[in-house]
């Protein structure tokens, strides 16, 4: 499905992958669970487009939901992988994440040998403020340490991965068993909050649009309200 002008879902996976074309080539967001490449493949295919046209396969953090099939990927489209250097460890496999809190700890547990991607090495570290694929990197940690979020300014589009997610009608934070720094978390949706943009595209739910930073720098005011009646 086209977003923008450009920009495509590649519907049907458990996180979101995004197609986002330009003159320069092909840049793929994410890539879903390990089992994902093949509806990837089929959805350049019905696009139009060759697997050779992917020149960038960015990954926005380390979780399998996203990086499940970027090596395969790779292999099967000559994209080269980037990730920001403070998640590179774990999806090379020096690092291991820790285990998610309350309840989801038992569920990952049982299921950790199955979503276990295969450790891939990535052709490139990102940093803040650096561009690749004509998006502009901006360092959104706290979900976990490499978090990134992706922002086109021409097109007024982020890419947030999981530091956001609109679902059912509701903006949200990340989930919390899943989250590795909380109040880094909080840290970055203020840092979203403060750039323009009218599309945000989650890694999980729905596009949030138009007017899309207006409502995130609402989301983030009711949260340090919520936080402030607490204390
Ligand atoms: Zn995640
Ligand atoms: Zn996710």
């Amino acid at each position: 499905m086209e977003i923008v002008d450009g920009v495509h879902l590649v519907e049907g996976g458990y996180a979101n992958v995004y197609l986002i074309i330009d003159e320069e080539g092909l840049t793929l967001v994410d890539t879903g669970m390990p089992w994902n490449a093949k509806r990837i493949l089929r959805y350049l295919q019905r696009i139009g487009r060759k697997p050779s046209d992917i020149s960038w396969i960015l990954l926005t953090h380390h979780h399998i939901d996203h990086v499940g099939c970027a090596g395969e990927l790779r292999e099967k489209t000559g994209g080269k992988i980037a990730i920001h250097k403070d998640d590179a460890g774990f999806v090379e496999g020096r690092e291991t994440p820790p285990a998610p809190k309350g309840a989801a700890s038992l569920i990952f547990r049982i299921l950790s040998p199955v979503l276990r991607a295969r450790p891939f090495r990535p052709d490139l570290m990102l940093e803040e403020g650096g561009e690749v694929g004509g998006l502009r990197v901006i360092h959104t940690p706290g979900h976990t340490p490499g978090s990134i979020s992706l922002y086109e300014p021409a097109r007024k589009v982020i890419l947030v991965g999981d530091a956001l997610r609109f679902i059912g009608g509701r903006v949200m934070g990340p989930p919390e068993s899943f989250t590795q720094d909380v109040e880094g978390a909080l840290r970055s949706i203020e840092k979203i909050s403060n750039l323009e943009f009218d599309v945000m595209l989650s890694g999980h739910g729905d596009p949030l649009r138009p007017k899309a930073s207006e409502k995130i720098r609402e989301f983030h005011t009711s949260l340090r309200e919520k936080r402030l009646t607490r204390k």
